[in-house]
This record gives C-alpha cells, sequence and structure tokens, in this order.
C-alpha cells in the first residue's frame, strides 16, 4: 500500500509539478577551474553527464538552476578566516597554475569555481527545505570531500557538502543531517570536519589502500555516528550490496535524517582509471534507491554533489543512474536486468554474499 502510494506521488509530481521537480544546480564557472590538461578532473566532466542525461531523456525531468555563490558567512561555519585568506592570496594570475601539492592545483578561477560549488550545494538545501525542488544534484567543480577545515587536498579546496550541511543545521536549526560518501577515496576532509559533531551521521565507502591511505590513519573524535566501511581492492557488486544492506541501511533508518546529503563520487566504477573497486553502473541506481527508501521520513530532502569519478564513459553512465533514480524514474532496464541477476545468483550462490 505504502509502495503504490509513494509511486502515485511520483507519477502526480512528474505531470504537474513544475517546481516539484529534481534540480540540476549547475554553473558555467565550473568550465574554468583548469588545474592542467593532464589533470583527471577534467572541465570535460559535467559536459560528458549532461550528454547522457539527455541522450537518456531524464533531463527534460531536470529544473535546471544557476549556482550562486556561497557567503562569507556561509563558509565561515566549516572554514576559518585565515584558510581562506590563504589561498586567496596563492590564487595565480590568468594563465598561470598554483601548485598546492602534486594533486591540487589552482588556476586563476579555481578559487571563484570552489565558491560556486559550495554555493551550489547552499541552494540545493534551501531549494528542498523549502519544497521547490525534490532532491537536487549539484553538479559541480572542484570536488571537496579531501578538504579539511584548514587544508586543502586531493584536488579539493573547499568542502562543499560541510558547507551545505553546516547551513542547514544553522539556516533550519535540523538536528540530524546524513552525509552519505559512496567515491573510492576516503573523505578525510569531511571525517575531520564532523568527528566531533553527533548531528552529523557520516556514512563512508572507500577503497583503503588509495589516497589518502587511511589505513590507520583515520581521524576518530566523540561523534558515535562516523560509519567507515572499509572495501579492499577488487570488491564488486555483490559484497558492496552486502555491506550497504547490513551497515549503511540500518543506520540510516535508525539516525533517522531530517535532510540526507550524498558526497556522489563514480570512480569505484569497475571502469574508472582512478580505483580498482569494480562496481557497475546499476549500483549506483540500486544504491540510490536503497538510500530514498531508508531516509522516507525526509522524503523529497535528498542533496547529491558530485565528487570524484574521472573516466569520463563511465563516470557519465553512473551518474545518470544515480539522477534518473533521484528524478523519479523508472530504474533503466539494464539496472533491473543487473539486479534480477544479482538476486538470482543470491540464493543459487550464497556463499558469495556472505
Ligand atoms: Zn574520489
Amino acid at each position: 500500500m505504502k509502495k503504490t502510494i509513494q509511486r502515485l506521488r511520483t507519477f502526480l509530481r512528474r505531470l504537474f509539478g513544475r517546481h516539484a521537480r529534481m534540480a540540476w544546480v549547475s554553473h558555467p564557472i565550473f568550465m574554468q577551474h583548469s588545474p592542467g590538461k593532464d589533470h583527471p578532473d577534467s572541465p570535460q566532466r559535467i559536459a560528458a553527464i549532461q550528454t547522457a542525461l539527455k541522450e537518456q531523456k531524464i533531463w527534460p525531468y531536470l529544473q535546471n538552476i544557476e549556482a550562486v555563490e556561497v557567503q562569507d558567512k556561509q563558509l565561515a561555519l566549516v572554514h576559518p578566516r585565515n584558510y581562506l585568506s590563504r589561498l586567496e592570496a596563492n590564487q595565480p594570475q590568468e594563465g598561470k597554475i598554483y601548485r598546492i601539492d602534486d594533486d591540487t592545483v589552482m588556476s586563476h578561477q579555481s578559487l571563484s569555481a570552489a565558491r560556486f560549488a559550495a554555493g551550489a550545494v547552499v541552494q540545493a538545501v534551501n531549494l528542498v527545505i523549502a519544497k521547490k525542488a525534490h532532491h537536487a544534484f549539484c553538479a559541480v567543480r572542484p570536488p571537496g570531500h579531501h578538504a579539511h577545515s584548514s587544508k586543502s587536498g586531493g584536488f579539493c579546496l573547499i568542502n562543499n557538502i560541510a558547507v551545505g550541511a553546516m547551513h542547514a543545521i544553522a539556516e533550519y536549526r535540523l538536528k540530524r543531517v546524513a552525509v552519505v560518501d559512496f567515491d573510492v577515496h576516503h573523505g578525510d576532509g569531511t571525517t575531520e570536519i564532523f568527528k566531533d559533531d553527533p548531528r552529523i551521521l557520516f556514512l563512508n565507502t572507500f577503497e583503503t589502500d588509495l589516497f589518502p591511505f587511511p589505513e590507520g590513519n583515520i581521524e576518530r573524535g566523540t561523534n558515535p555516528n562516523m560509519l567507515h566501511t572499509p572495501l579492499l581492492r577488487g570488491t564488486g557488486s555483490r559484497r558492496f550490496r552486502k555491506i550497504i544492506r547490513t551497515q549503511w541501511l540500518p543506520a540510516l533508518k535508525r539516525f533517522q535524517p531530517e535532510l540526507v546529503l550524498i558526497s556522489a563520487g563514480f570512480d569505484a566504477h569497475r571502469q574508472d582509471e582512478t580505483g580498482r573497486l569494480n562496481l557497475h553502473e546499476a549500483d549506483y541506481a540500486w544504491l540510490t534507491h536503497k538510500i530514498i527508501q531508508a531516509a522516507s521520513e525526509c522524503s523529497g530532502k535528498i542533496v547529491s554533489v558530485l565528487e570524484g569519478g574521472y573516466t569520463l564513459e563511465p563516470l557519465a553512465k553512473s551518474a545518470a543512474a544515480h539522477i534518473g533514480v533521484l528524478a523519479g524514474l523508472p530504474k533503466a532496464q539494464y539496472a533491473t536486468a543487473y539486479d534480477q541477476y544479482l538476486n538470482a545468483s543470491r540464493k543459487r550462490f550464497p556463499k558469495l554474499f556472505r
């Protein structure tokens, strides 16, 4: 019965509710963050996702919203002024780059792009809380989850998702915000920022022997709601889904979040050149669906934010699978077929699923 009502609501929303559609929040400035032609964070990433959304006919179901720049007082909830002043002082001139470390590079417009990326998340939070959008996806660059409160790294300058979470807490007095991070890399910046803040539930899968090499180095604090779920190299759909089913979903249901923010990195896909996990694009559709179900008390209040995913083709198809489900569209046929294949083999070969 509950499922039928939910389906009916989704159908009516798609039919009549222009403002109740999912929001795509982005800005042309994200193309101008240019860390160099050999850098994995290519300006083409967002365009590749957009092309896949159009090809799969998901695009017409989205409201296209232009991001606004974050305000200093919103940034101050996460990053101290002296850190931001340091970034500002290092901003290179047009045509030049400034290397913070081997991976993290600033071009002339990078800091502006980072400010609009954080602004996009703040705006998306405002949209879903005001019910002007039913879920939102922030197509932003540079990514954010490796940015600590006072340290950049791993391509990240400003922790976009942390700024969005703190804005939701400060502006709307939310008491329970879930941050879900399925990027192949450990969200070390988000961990540092929220390790002592019990208003945040942080669910985090990552490959163990990959940057930032979290094995034994994960920062621990007083927040009991930090759930780090390391994955060994080669982990595929079966093991991944089992971990989500047994660890993430019960934690999400127990926490009863008022808002869910997703650090959506798609670099755990088997074809992504960055990591060595073996996820399939159908896993992103499956996981998104499970998150929506487990966080049903905050219906419509999910804001997903692009983190990693660097090989364009798997990035585009994975993001499209994720966004299609967030937009309330039926799962693509290939995703349903893949789920059925996994379910059938779960029954036939239960040992594989232990
Ligand atoms: Zn990543």
